[in-house]
């Protein structure tokens, strides 16, 4: 029997919480705005599954969108916590933890020689392009359309029609003026990056991009698009910015940048460092991160950086991740995934593109994989909409918008996607 969404105690939920907060939520995807409808509201997560304040339980492949490599509320990751928050919540003075996740960090990501702590990946991402723009003397960032970095303010920026251009905001309260120093290009589209470095190589600062994109579904790097970037950036002098926020220790133990074998100067590292709490990191060569204050001249501080909760739930993470070394797992759950998705599109004729990369899944309502983010707004979403309701009324959790990833836990058994298998098969005969 499907549900009946949203129960009667998330309705109320959403009435006041609609009263006092912006759409009702705290971040603006949460809405289901994407899909239609209103949230469900959640009570608490176990595992691979979250449950309602009505009591329904869905196996959820949000997961917070990315973080929760081992699930909700992993005993081990719980029990660090509570064993920090014992001996006090914050300091802002330093303290030994942040040195061990730093190591532990670098020991997985050789290219994080030095780093530093934040509380977002908005944060992170915002540090990472001052200092790319402090190191080089330059201004100019490029960036390509469809990939997310947080919302500050240069990385706010779509580009209007035609190549290489510069950049209008892509939200009200960000200045025009800001927005012309951020160049946007379409992913995977290297000749257009080799003709505005033709023209402007010695003005760039950095390129900023996900290794694999993972904010308008999932589109990977086409052969040689990440080395050619990193040769561009080393003719010009421009710098190579990696922002693993999702793929860090999820597309392998290294990242996208140990999978792929390509070296950013600087990456960028988000909630996944911290097991599901706020946190941020940003990092790269020695030379570049001698640069931040209170070593070097380019300024960045943060009360809460670095806190001891979010630094014992992200040690704890590594640490079982580092033992339990669980990717061989991940990317087989996967690939089952994945099947369960072909095979019930498959039977109910509809066309379907997946493009993956272990357990970081995207799927498209349409018939091949997008390479950049016109061709992902060719998909179908209306489609993802009715899709995305006929799974989550079988207890199936996907995100809430067609432009995002779905993401597997270790605690993602086999019974789980099975049921997963049999629900998403229905929802494509049903739509
Ligand atoms: N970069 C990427 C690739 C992201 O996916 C996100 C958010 N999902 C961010 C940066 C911003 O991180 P936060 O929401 O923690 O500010």
């Amino acid at each position: 029997m499907p549900l009946s969404l949203p129960g009667p105690r998330s309705k109320e939920a959403y009435r006041k919480a609609l009263a006092l907060f912006p759409g009702g939520v705290n971040s603006p995807v949460r809405a289901f705005k994407g899909v239609g409808g209103e949230p469900f509201f959640v009570a608490r997560g176990e595992g691979c599954r979250v449950f309602d304040v009505d009591g329904n339980a869905f196996i959820d492949y949000v997961g917070s969108w990315g973080p929760l490599l081992l699930g909700h509320a992993d005993g081990r990751v719980v029990r660090a916590v509570e064993a920090a928050a014992r001996k006090g919540l914050t300091f802002g003075a330093p303290t030994e933890a942040e040195t061990a996740l730093g190591e532990a960090i670098r020991r997985v990501m050789p290219s994080m020689e030095r780093m530093r702590f934040v509380s977002s990946g908005t944060e992170a991402a915002m540090a990472a392009i001052r200092l790319a723009r402090g190191a080089t003397k330059r201004d100019l960032v490029l960036k390509f359309e469809g990939c997310y970095h947080g919302h500050s303010d240069a990385l706010l920026v779509k580009a209007g029609s035609g190549l290489a251009t510069f950049g209008a905001p892509s939200s009200a309260g960000v200045p025009a003026d800001f927005a012309r120093w951020t160049a946007v290009l379409p992913y995977n589209d290297l000749a257009a990056c080799e003709a505005l470095f033709a023209g402007r190589g010695r003005e760039i600062a950095c390129v900023i991009l996900e290794p694999v994109a993972a904010n308008m579904g999932v589109v990977l790097p086409a052969e040689g698009f990440l080395q050619g970037l990193r040769r561009l950036c080393n003719a010009a002098g421009a710098l190579l910015v990696f922002d693993e926020v999702i793929t860090g220790f999820r597309a392998g133990p290294g990242g996208a940048q140990g999978l792929l074998g390509v070296r950013p100067d600087l990456s960028i590292l988000g909630k996944i460092v911290g097991g599901g709490m706020p946190i941020g990191a940003y990092g790269g060569r020695a030379d570049l991160m001698a640069l931040v204050s209170p070593e070097g001249p380019v300024y960045q501080a943060g009360t809460l950086s670095g806190n001891p909760l979010s630094v014992a739930a992200g040690l704890a993470t590594l640490e079982i991740l580092e033992a339990t070394k669980p990717w061989d797992d991940l990317e087989r759950k996967g690939a089952r995934l994945e099947a369960a998705l072909a095979d019930g599109a498959r039977a109910a004729g509809v066309p379907l593109a997946i493009a993956r990369s272990g357990s970081l899944l995207g799927f498209f309502f349409s018939a091949k994989p997008p390479r950049n983010f016109t061709e992902v707004l060719a998909s179908d979403a209306a489609r993802y909409s009715k899709f995305f309701h006929a799974c989550l009324d079988r207890g199936v959790y996907f995100a809430p918008s067609a432009f995002e990833a779905a993401f597997i836990s270790t605690a993602h058994g086999e019974v789980v996607l099975e049921r997963t298998a049999k629900a998403v098969g229905e929802a494509f005969r049903e739509i």
